[in-house]
């Protein structure tokens, strides 16, 4: 029987299986064969493909299916679903809902909801609807006003009084908008015909789950149950609180110490400062944001910087003390910091793997708990697959989604297929925000050699009136050899919306003629990136291969 990968081959357009080959194919320096730039598939680690599933249509019980192949499916000769999905995040119900469009039946098991997870609370729509990018994006919203204010005064604006902020309005507001996303996640599956239980999943073997004692047999299991934030083992570590903790407290902090020089502490930091609260970044490195563009690192802490956050760089936390009037603080190996209402940290996630029985039927993993999955999600056991932050490949929302609908269309719609990880673009939220797609200067020098590089670093128009420090930075970076543009990046407001359509440019492969043959929208802080003449720098070198230890480099940094 052919391998998955072969028939995917024979199915596409000659252009993309050719542009596949190319993409497997080690780069060479010559112009002749340059893949588009990538978060490119040798940048993820998947693990080696454990077997080749086997390929037929599915159907919908397994007598139909002309019984049990060399006893695959144990004694089971009934499976009360097609595919049974542990996890209602964005994985999970994507794949859920595009299987049963696929005609699968399926069921979806998730937690009960509470605002902060556990190993007993979620709820329908997962972290990203209920702890990380809605919730946090309203709070983002939130706390951009008082930078508005002050810049309004530049433009004629005045108050009588300073605008306050009500907390407990803002949490209202947003739990109420969960609510009602949770309603529409929970229609979705509805409408789609996917039955959902409410419960904790469990795998008990290839085909069976256990959902709070009641089993169902499966004769596909989807494993999407995401992560959970990990906070490190130190004294006074339960005077902490986490992302989840920190997007529903019932109080502002006066003053807060933010762990962590990931994304998330990034854009909690933005969140508090504009909400007006004392604000200091602790990371044990020398720089924010490990994994991004070198110069997007430096622009990005002046900018906070210059907005009130104080940052504590290369210093680790070893102790939490709380004194008697309740407040906090952080001791690390350089000295201790005080008088802090909350210490939050953002300090990295653990896929949720623990106690899902997932080893015990022969699931493998690796050393951080993270589920080893092929190049279509199927993992050491053949029944079994997993799609989302569990496999902690890119751990975003739309790769989740992208994952989800490949697995579907793998499994029931007669059409292997990889998620394809090129020129994945991401975004930082903090204030100012960043957004990038594509490979890093760094990367790009690692992988291509030969590199130019464009940057301009500018006062937006509104800075001009409003007379506060803003400023923004983008860069361009192209091939010297077939002038692709390999990497876009941007610091500055409205980075990410931006950023999303050049992505468009970016994954087809457009080379900077192109951006340059284009005309501006005026007056725009866009238009830089179609009227960058001359690069700031010329990199000619040989191309150096990828040492191991860095590899991890080419990875999006999701939470350092
Ligand atoms: C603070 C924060 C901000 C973020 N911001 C962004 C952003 O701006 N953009 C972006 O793209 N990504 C963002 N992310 C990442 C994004 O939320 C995740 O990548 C995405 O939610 C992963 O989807 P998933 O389906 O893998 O897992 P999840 O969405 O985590 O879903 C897993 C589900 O499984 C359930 N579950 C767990 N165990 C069990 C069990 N045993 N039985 C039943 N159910 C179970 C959980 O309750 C959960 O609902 C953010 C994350 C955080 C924490």
């Amino acid at each position: 029987m052919a391998s998955a990968a072969t028939l995917t081959d024979m199915r596409l357009p000659l252009s993309s299986a050719k542009m596949l080959r190319n993409l497997s194919t080690k780069f060479s320096s010559s112009c002749s064969l340059i893949p588009i730039p990538l978060y490119s598939t040798s940048t993820l680690h998947f693990s080696r493909r454990f077997h080749s599933f086997s390929w037929r249509r599915f159907t919908a019980r397994a007598a139909a299916d002309g019984g049990i192949e060399n006893g695959a499916w144990g004694d089971i000769q009934h499976f009360d679903f097609d595919l049974f999905t542990i996890g209602a995040g964005s994985g999970g119900v994507r794949a859920s809902r595009f299987a049963a469009g696929y005609g699968a039946s399926v069921a979806i098991c998730e937690l009960p909801f509470a605002t902060v997870s556990s190993e007993k609370t979620g709820g329908v729509g997962g972290t990203c609807v209920l702890r990380g990018c809605v919730p946090k994006k309203l709070l983002v919203y939130s706390s951009k006003f008082s930078h508005e204010f002050e810049e309004s005064h530049g433009f004629g604006w005045n108050y009588e009084t300073e605008p306050k902020h009500d907390w407990g309005t803002l949490m209202a507001n947003k739990n109420a908008e969960l609510q009602r996303l949770m309603g529409i996640y929970k229609n979705i599956l509805k409408n789609a015909g996917v039955t959902l239980i409410e419960g904790r999943g469990k795998v008990v073997g290839p085909h069976t789950v256990d959902v709070d004692g009641k089993r169902y047999n499966a004769k596909h299991i989807l494993i999407s149950v995401g992560g959970r934030p990990s906070i490190p083992d130190i004294p006074g570590k339960e005077f902490a609180i986490d992302s989840d903790a920190a997007l529903d407290l019932p109080s502002m902090p006066d003053k807060i110490a933010i762990v962590g020089g990931g994304y998330i502490a990034l854009e909690f930091a933005g969140i508090f400062n504009g909400l007006r609260s004392d604000v200091h970044v602790f990371i044990r490195q020398k720089k924010v944001l490990r994994g991004f563009d070198e110069e997007i690192r430096d622009f990005v802490s002046e900018q906070m910087s210059l907005r009130g956050i104080e940052f504590h760089t290369g210093e680790s936390p070893q102790a939490i003390l709380k004194s008697a009037d309740g407040l906090l603080s952080l001791k690390t190996d350089k000295g201790t910091v005080g008088g802090f209402s909350h210490i939050m940290f953002a300090t990295g996630r653990r896929p949720k793997t623990m106690n899902l029985g997932l080893e015990d039927v022969g699931v493998k993993l690796d050393k951080n708990g993270a589920i080893l999955v092929d190049e279509f999600s199927q993992t050491s056991v053949p029944s079994i697959w997993a799609v989302g932050d569990v496999t902690n490949r890119i751990n975003l929302t739309p790769v989740a989604l992208m994952e989800g609908g490949a697995f579907a269309k793998t499994v029931f719609g007669n059409e292997p297929t990889k998620p394809d990880y090129r020129a994945v673009p991401s975004a930082v939220f903090s204030q100012p925000p960043i957004s990038q797609v594509g490979l890093t200067e760094e990367q790009a020098i690692q992988e291509y050699g030969e590199v130019d590089v464009f940057t301009a670093n500018f006062r937006p128009l509104k800075a001009t009136l409003s007379g506060l420090p803003d400023r923004v930075f983008m860069k361009i970076i192209v091939c010297a050899c077939s002038k692709k543009v390999l990497g876009v990046h941007m610091c500055g407001e409205d980075s990410p919306e931006l950023i999303q359509g050049i992505a468009i440019a970016v994954k087809a492969g457009l080379t900077k003629e192109d951006f340059d043959a284009t005309v501006g929208i005026h007056p725009t802080s866009a238009e830089e990136f179609v009227t960058m003449r001359t690069p700031i720098r010329k990199i000619r070198k040989a191309q150096q291969p990828l040492e191991d230890d860095k590899a991890w480099h080419l990875k999006p940094a999701v939470e350092a």
